[in-house]
């Protein structure tokens, strides 16, 4: 049994995530960007701004929490919905910003916020149905829409301030969209969406009776305005499947446990499918981020030092002849190399650890497959402050 010339679901997701060219019938796809230049920091030894992940621990009371629930013999499978503890906390969580939900029905916890998006992708989307991102997107999008048969429908965020476009917003919309996904906090951008371009998104979706699946997993990572959410805007509570996580929140992502709260219907349609991707995870974890959820002063202290992180970096781009659209949340910036003499990002990141040491992520990687060559590049920031300046001085040598 080969698997070549035949179209496998595996390939359409390949495909649709640039890993396979549109016509590639035979042979393996290529590793994502991210691994490609992981492996190239491991292997250079350059500083890795690639991949988004801190080089920091979160809460050291989270960390002994879910040492004490191994050692307590939280070991078994959980209830399908997750811990009631971990439903009732993101509950009381989520009332900073007005909601008001019932953890029994309208919150669901989920093998991190990656399986929220895939199971509600896969539960709500399928061939014939439209779904609108806002581009450049995170990868696992158009991956998820692709192994649900639906089709992506990107609409761009223009450099450098990666605003929302309401009259492209409206023109990507056809009657067969379906759902459109938001993401603010944005990766890459770093945008922090305003109240008024939340706005222009809700009226577009209760106008075509669209749903929203709106990942939030940088809501305290913001640096200059609060995150609000967009199910908090008229007419939007019953359309919207909200998505958070504690992996960006306290600095472990690598526990891979998320959380989605919608209408209980929608909890329910998401749960039919996520029953059978994962059934449940992370049994000691989540009533060790059920407690972590109520530090309060973790959420300013971690938005604290990654604000200083992001204003180094952002000095240390800038100096070395980076051209920079300033973040105001999440965990990377966006630089354009080409006054600098780079027309294409790929290029760039390809030669960057000769060239300096330092490794980041072509802004292409988040653009649909075959888009235009682009000279922008993205940096993390979710590193220590000695990291942060090594990098820049090493980025300085690209200054000449
Ligand atoms: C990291 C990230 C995720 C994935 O979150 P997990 O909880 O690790 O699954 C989802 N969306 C965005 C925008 C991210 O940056």
């Amino acid at each position: 049994m080969n698997l070549d010339g035949h179209d496998e679901p595996w390939r359409r997701v390949a495909r649709a995530a640039g890993l396979l060219g549109p016509h590639d019938d035979r042979g393996a796809p290529s590793p994502t960007i991210f691994a490609e230049m992981s492996a190239l920091a491991a292997r250079t030894g350059a500083i890795n701004l690639g991949q988004g992940f801190p080089d920091t621990d979160g809460p050291a009371s989270l960390l002994a929490d879910a040492a004490a629930a191994i050692a307590g013999g939280a070991n078994q499978y959980p209830p399908g919905r997750g811990v009631p503890e971990l439903r009732a906390a993101v509950a009381a969580h989520r009332t900073r910003y007005g909601f008001d939900l019932d953890p029994d029905t309208e919150v669901l916890v989920t093998a991190g916020a990656t399986e929220a998006l895939t199971a509600s992708i896969l539960a709500l989307c399928g061939p014939g149905d439209e779904v609108l991102l806002l581009e450049p997107y995170y990868d696992s999008y158009v991956a998820a829409v692709a192994l649900a048969g639906a089709t992506p429908v990107p609409v761009p965020l223009q450099w450098p301030s990666f605003t929302v476009d309401e009259a492209a917003l409206a023109a990507a919309v056809t009657p067969r969209a379906r759902l459109l996904v938001l993401n603010s906090p944005h990766n890459p951008t770093g945008r922090v969406l305003s109240v008024a371009e939340l706005d222009a998104v809700a009226r577009l979706a209760v106008a075509h009776d669209l749903l929203v699946l709106s990942d939030e997993v940088y809501e305290h990572l913001t640096y200059d305005a609060p995150h609000v959410p967009i199910a908090t805007r008229p007419g939007m509570a019953e359309r919207t499947i909200s998505v958070s996580s504690a992996g960006k929140t306290f600095s472990v992502t690598g526990w891979k446990i998320g959380w989605l709260h919608a209408r209980a219907d929608l909890v329910d349609a998401v749960l039919a499918v996520k029953q059978y991707l994962t059934y449940v995870n992370g049994s000691p974890f989540q009533p060790a981020v059920a407690r972590a959820l109520t530090l309060e002063d973790w959420f300013v202290s971690a938005a604290d030092s990654l604000r200083a992180g992001r204003d180094l970096l952002v000095g240390g781009l800038s100096a070395a002849g980076f051209e920079v659209s300033v973040p105001e949340g999440g965990y990377f910036v966006i630089a354009d190399a080409a006054g600098l003499g780079f027309a294409d990002g790929r290029a760039l990141c390809a030669q960057l650890p000769t060239l300096c040491g330092v490794v980041g992520v072509p802004f292409q990687a988040f653009l649909r497959p075959g888009a235009a060559a682009s000279s922008l590049v993205r940096f993390a920031f979710c590193k220590r402050p000695e990291v942060i300046a090594e990098a820049s001085a090493r980025l300085a040598r690209l200054a000449g």
